[in-house]
């Protein structure tokens, strides 16, 4: 069978069907617990393989605390049809073949991976043999990721550090018509666990007459979801907002690391450099937009601004554009790892507050013919909301290192210290629906080296 692009439209992955029944209860017994990121409901890709193992990696499906290795599904020949060929793209050791089959193929999988992992399935028996505890495997980046776009979506954050950076001109008069991004560093965006070196860059200290080379003493988290690129667009054909959603895969945790004094020298004219592109973490699970379809909402904006202009704007946009994600940040230092403390959380907020969404920035991406291709990835921008305690960077929480972070052992900190670790988790929950989730997406400052 050729699996050729179906004609696919936003409302295919905006409405719900009986994947989402809040009733569905699994023959894995761990995915039907309360609070369990992983129910039948979500169903989210990762890239694995047995720790520590010279296995090769390939695609995985969570289903409570274990995970369906695809390639043995594949091997076994257990589904036919559009979700068969699902399968053998998925059993590769990137997504990138599976994210180019677009939604309808997706969705095959999806309903397939339902139907059979259901209480009382007749494939139970055979899927058996293709679980792994999910506390024996270990994962990679989930796609070669070609390409990767870092966008400023959230009005509170570009304004907070607009405030730093530029007191008397906070908000730049481009951010309410344009969603603004950045080309950023594919080569250093890592999995969940990354350990990396606290980056060397050129510093101007303040009052100084010339900068230095040295270890950033600013260095910070940013909170961001991470948006997986499904099929791709021509080189010169740009993709209309009613078709943006159908061309994305799925969203993860990203952790875009940012040295905010390299940041604040290099910075103009031509934006993030080496602030930026030493390492970005990303949490191993995929979740699809079809698994998200209970949680979109709408998207407004305040009455007194301006209205997207007619490119970016679509009533499927503004019913159901934007996504109700609960996302929290929290540090472990070294010494509440020795003590065996969990991490504190210091921000807790949720996506639904960012000013452009995920069909827009896609749509704007694209409008110049700038071609995506299966398995790019996008930064949302640091998903800071409203109030101090939703901030998603230590920048604004700290008034830029004026004021110190207490946390609950006596320690503080403005910026990260070597040993800190970062821990986002993501979740969505509400009544009538199925709790589902993102896993976690943490990160490790080690010391920097001098040259
Ligand atoms: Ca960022």
């Amino acid at each position: 069978m050729r699996v050729t692009q179906l004609n696919v439209t936003q409302k295919n992955v905006t409405q719900l069907n009986e994947t989402h029944d809040p009733a569905l209860q699994s023959w894995v017994s761990s995915a039907n617990f309360a609070g369990t990121d992983f129910p039948i409901q979500n169903l989210p890709f990762a890239v694995f393989r047995r720790s520590g193992s010279n296995e090769a990696f390939r695609g995985g499906v969570a289903i409570g605390d274990a995970v369906l290795d695809l390639a043995a599904v594949h091997a076994k020949g257990i589904f036919t049809g559009p979700a068969g060929l699902a399968v053998q793209a998925a059993a590769a050791e990137n997504l990138n073949a599976f994210m180019a089959l677009g939604p309808a193929v997706w969705s095959a999988l999806r309903l397939a991976l339902s139907r059979a992992l259901r209480a009382g399935a007749k494939e139970e028996h055979a899927l058996q043999d293709c679980l792994l505890p999910m506390a024996a495997v270990e994962y990679t980046v989930p796609a070669n990721i070609g390409d990767y776009t870092d966008f400023y979506t959230s009005i509170y954050h570009a304004t907070n550090i607009g405030k730093l950076f530029r007191p008397d001109n906070p908000l730049l008069p481009n951010y309410k018509w344009i969603p603004i991004g950045y080309h950023g560093r594919a080569s250093s965006i890592g999995i969940s666990g990354q350990h990396f070196r606290r980056p060397l860059g050129q510093i101007m200290p303040p009052g100084a007459e010339k900068p230095v080379l040295a270890l950033s003493k600013r260095l910070d988290i940013e909170l961001e979801l991470g948006i997986f690129i499904g099929a791709g667009n021509a080189l010169g054909e740009s993709i209309p907002i009613a078709e943006a959603e159908s061309h994305v895969f799925g969203i993860c945790l990203l952790n875009d690391w940012s040295a905010r004094d390299i940041q604040g020298w290099e910075y103009q004219p031509l934006g993030p450099f080496l602030a930026k592109n030493f390492a970005t973490t990303i949490s191993p699970w995929i979740v699809t937009l079809e698994a998200l379809a209970p949680y979109r909402t709408a998207f407004t904006r305040p009455a007194e601004d301006p209205q997207p202009l007619p490119y970016l704007d679509s009533e499927a946009n503004r019913a159901a554009g934007a996504f109700d994600i609960q996302l929290q940040v929290g540090l472990q230092t070294p010494r509440m790892r020795e003590e065996k403390q969990s991490e504190h959380v210091f921000c807790r907020t949720s996506y639904r507050h960012a000013y452009w969404t995920i069909a827009q920035m896609l749509t704007h991406h694209t409008v110049n013919g700038c071609n995506l291709r299966p398995g790019d990835l996008f930064g949302s921008g640091t998903l800071s909301g409203p109030t101090l305690e939703q901030a998603g960077a230590l920048i604004e929480i700290t008034a830029g290192g004026k004021n110190p972070m207490p946390l609950p052992n006596g320690e503080q900190r403005t910026f990260l210290e070597d040993g800190d670790t970062v821990v986002i988790r993501g979740w969505c929950e509400k009544p009538g629906a199925a709790r589902i989730g993102f896993g976690d997406c943490t990160g490790t400052v080690m010391p920097g080296k001098v040259v």
